[in-house]
């Protein structure tokens, strides 16, 4: 399906709003998300409290906001921004973001971050996409937010094996050493966008290096957690 400007990217019917990509019907229809621990976004009892897996080990992130379990239709516009980073897209999928972080903001008082950084790809893989579809997630954030977008904040090292393919062992092993900061980051609040977490051991080798580095804080921002 082609991206056509001012329908719905869901019903396909014309918007009132055409900058928003998605009608309010549509939007409401959106799968609700269970209770979720606050911390890990894992689903738990207690929406303000962490839940038996986060008192017993944490998550190095202070919290994580998601906008859907990995379903449909979030998985495939999200699998559509990955090889169609159409700017119609882009902007609807970050205005969902935006919405869940102002409601986690209400529900739980999620810090205002004052730094968005990205997850990267690593060079080959940019080269071979043509961007990063975290990077075009964070543009108009940073930009609605008015805080500081870093696009070269991190880099990737290594390649390193598909970490689909590899036990949780293997992951944090491939992982360790894949990351570099490449900016001061003493005292920021970030919030570090990825478009989908699975075991999240990506956003937690980062977090630790951002923390490593002074960062006050870290929230993770995806679309996508997948349940
Ligand atoms: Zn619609
Ligand atoms: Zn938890």
């Amino acid at each position: 399906m082609l991206p056509m400007p001012g329908v719905c990217w869901l019903c396909r019917l014309p918007l009132r709003l055409p900058q928003h990509g998605i009608c309010s019907l549509c939007l409401r229809q959106l799968p609700a998300l269970p209770l979720l621990c606050p911390r890990c976004a894992l689903p738990s009892r207690h929406p303000h409290l962490p839940c038996g897996r986060c008192l017993k080990q944490p998550p190095p992130w202070h919290s994580l906001i998601c906008v859907s379990d990995y379903t449909p239709p979030l998985s495939q516009l999200v699998r559509r921004l990955k090889f169609n980073g159409a700017t119609a897209l882009r902007a609807m999928l970050a205005r969902l973001l935006l919405l869940s972080w102002l409601q986690a903001r209400r529900t739980r008082a999620a810090p205002r971050p004052d730094l968005l950084l990205c997850v990267p790809l690593h060079k080959k893989r940019l080269w071979r996409r043509g961007y990063n579809q975290s990077a075009l997630l964070a543009r108009p954030l940073a930009r609605w937010l008015g805080c500081e977008y870093q696009p070269h904040g991190l880099r990737r090292r290594r390649h390193g094996a598909p970490q689909r393919r590899l036990n949780a062992r293997q992951r944090r092993r491939n992982l360790r050493a894949a990351f570099r900061l490449e900016m001061a980051v003493q005292g920021r609040h970030i919030a570090l966008i990825d478009d989908v977490v699975t075991t999240g051991t990506t956003v937690a080798e980062i977090t630790r290096l951002l923390l490593a580095h002074g960062a006050a804080s870290v929230q993770i921002w995806c679309l996508c957690r997948t349940l």
